[in-house]
């Protein structure tokens, strides 16, 4: 099969890698119907995060089931299906308390590589969440923004405590704070501010119910939010960046008492104690256990209720998937489809 392969910063190619096959009797495989990259992919593709040898790219997806292993009960071929970027078995203590993403028998499947033609997936009961019907086929980019980008700005917004009568503030405005700005509305936020300095990106914001735009960052964009809220601060903010810069524009901007849901993956970022041991706020974060809200989500999509796939601006064959890094890297897309 194709697959896509980084070597390098700034190096992806897609190249025949070996076809995925079930290996333990909990996998499936699947054939991708679309696939894409995630802003996380550009940490190696920028060379933050080392690369130590060629590696396997993508952990987004969604498809049709081929096969599955002989212990796989609940999912069967034919079947379209989600999964998140952590397989989990969906039953151990953790799983069951809703946070699959810490499961005690995770597997990561971005060392998988979706950005592919097929792709193996473990524990395929726990991890795969199939759509009732085979979903037409505007519907499959929403449903795979499912798998992690709107499942990551969901859970932000909801360790946020985005609700009715909050003002939520969103820091980043790529796909995953874009799709927290929905996420925040769906739960009933009743203002959601995004800070954004892209025009393209605030009309999609707007679109998904932003009703305010800061442009300014640091202490200037702190300020705005406090003018926004009477002086006090967001009583929710989505940090979906990662960076120590985000972090504390996150910090800052919520009121004491309020909360954080931080979910753009930690680089270099330290808290001062002190500021944070005054600041009142709650802090929740980390990977989405994005298998959580899965099938709320696939049923709001399906239902046509909510369109996360309009984060998707740029949509290439599988074999051009360099161009879709390039593109995003120089912040030309939000984010890449890949067609296989
Ligand atoms: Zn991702
Ligand atoms: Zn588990």
């Amino acid at each position: 099969m194709r697959g896509t392969v980084l070597y390098g910063p700034g190096d992806v190619r897609v190249e025949d890698r070996p076809d995925p096959r079930i290996e333990q009797p909990t996998d499936a495989v699947i054939r991708l119907s679309a696939t894409c990259v995630c802003g996380s992919d550009l940490w190696p593709y920028r060379g933050t995060d080392k690369v130590e040898r060629p590696s396997p790219m993508g952990h987004e997806y969604a498809g049709v089931v081929e096969e599955v292993g002989s212990e796989v009960s609940g999912i069967r071929p034919g079947q379209f299906v989600i999964g998140s970027f952590f397989a989990s078995d969906n039953t151990c203590e953790i799983c069951r308390a809703g946070y699959q993403s810490a499961c005690v028998h995770r597997q990561p499947v971005g060392a998988i590589g979706t950005q592919a033609e097929y792709a193996r997936i473990p524990l395929a009961d726990g991890t795969l969440v199939a759509t009732p019907e085979m979903p037409s086929d505007d519907l499959v980019p929403g449903l795979l923004a499912a798998s992690d980008v709107l499942g990551t700005g969901w859970f932000a917004a909801d360790a946020a405590e985005a609700g009715p009568g909050k003002t939520v503030a969103v820091v980043g405005d790529g796909a995953v704070g874009l799709l927290g700005v929905l996420a925040a509305r769906q739960l009933g936020a009743e203002r959601v501010v995004v800070m954004s300095r892209h025009e393209s990106r605030q009309d999609l914001a707007r679109e998904f119910g932003a009703t305010d735009v800061v442009v300014e960052r640091g202490d200037e964009g702190v300020g705005r939010i406090k003018d926004l809220t009477d002086g006090l601060g967001a009583h929710s903010v989505i940090e979906a960046v990662g960076t120590q810069e985000s972090m504390m524009q996150a910090v800052r901007s919520t009121r004491p008492g309020g909360h954080i849901g931080y979910v753009g993956v930690s680089h270099d970022v330290e808290l001062p104690g002190q500021e944070l041991f005054y600041s009142h706020v709650h802090l929740h974060g980390g990977p989405a256990p994005v298998r959580r809200y899965l099938p709320e989500l696939i049923d709001l999509i399906c239902r046509r209720e909510i369109d996360p796939g309009r984060v998707f601006d740029l949509e290439l064959p599988l074999e051009q998937a360099a161009e879709g890094y390039r593109a995003m890297d120089e912040r030309r897309a939000i984010k890449t489809l890949l067609r296989p």
